[in-house]
């Protein structure tokens, strides 16, 4: 895909969590193309810098569900490259359980990275933009986030991604005046690692291309195209906003 934006990101130090692979990879590689300073941030400490070295990157390993290790990567960032434009606030997973019998063990270690992390991601990286007087924040929510999924049972996941799509809405009223942007964009099924076990169970994987309008699962590149959008200077009158990108899914 040819991601050329309507406004160019030349200049501007943009943030990726989750970068290593999957729709952030994706991103992170649009995101450069498009002209932007990108720096992955993961807690895989294997692809990461493969990813990172791909894209003439910066990685920076993180767990992102422990709130000091974010407070440390905003400040690291900012000293490394003094301003922080574009924060795509991404890594997340999903975990497959009846409600019955979802542990606590599950149900917080879903909410820590898909919501917690979020939060804390937005807050540090969001000073910075604050006292910036501008900057693009998008985090990913999910269709989940506003329907539930079948037939696979994911309660905390679909929880967590409609938490994104609050929380994405509060920042955006809070911080408008003050120059900072925050969406959030909701893909459908993407085909990455995260669906490889819902694409290789024919039970489940008939369900997702029936239900979609499209009939196919997207692929990273075509939520990047949207991440870039957002990112730019083309989405300036966005904020608040939560961009579904499902093929249709959400539609019947
Ligand atoms: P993915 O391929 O599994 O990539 C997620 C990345 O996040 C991995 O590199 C993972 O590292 C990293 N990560 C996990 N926990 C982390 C933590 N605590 N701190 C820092 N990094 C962490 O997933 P994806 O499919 O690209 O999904 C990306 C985002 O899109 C997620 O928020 C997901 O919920 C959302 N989404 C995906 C789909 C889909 O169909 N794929 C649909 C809707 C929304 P490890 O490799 O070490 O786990």
């Amino acid at each position: 895909m040819n991601y050329s934006p309507l406004t160019p990101l030349d200049g501007r130090v943009a943030v990726v969590t989750g970068g290593a692979r999957g729709i952030g990879f994706e991103s992170a590689k649009a995101l450069h193309e498009c002209g932007a300073q990108v720096i992955i941030v993961d807690i895989n400490r294997e692809l990461g810098p493969k990813a990172a070295a791909e894209l003439e990157a910066d990685f920076f390993p993180a767990d992102l569900t422990k709130s000091d290790q974010v407070t440390k990567l905003a400040a690291d960032i900012l000293a490394k490259y003094q301003h922080i434009d574009i924060a795509f606030n991404n890594a997340g997973i999903a975990v497959n359980v009846p409600s019955e019998e979802c542990t606590d063990d599950q149900w917080h270690q879903v909410i820590n990275i898909n919501l917690n992390a979020v939060f804390y991601c937005c807050r540090e990286l969001g000073k910075v933009m604050l006292k910036q007087g501008k900057g693009s924040i998008i985090n990913t929510a999910s269709m989940s986030g506003v329907i539930s999924n079948f037939p696979q049972p994911q309660s905390a996941y679909n929880t967590s991604k409609a938490g994104v799509i609050m929380l994405t809405k509060s920042l955006a009223g809070e911080w408008a005046k003050r120059g900072v942007r925050v969406n959030s964009i909701s893909p459908g099924y993407i085909g990455t690692e995260m669906t490889k076990l819902g694409m290789s169970q024919s039970d489940w994987y008939k369900y997702w291309l029936d239900m979609t309008p499209m009939g196919r699962v997207g692929e990273p590149s075509e939520v990047a195209a949207v991440v870039v959008f957002l990112a730019s200077d083309a989405s300036s009158f966005f904020t608040g906003s939560n961009l579904i990108v499902d093929g249709g899914y959400t539609a019947w």
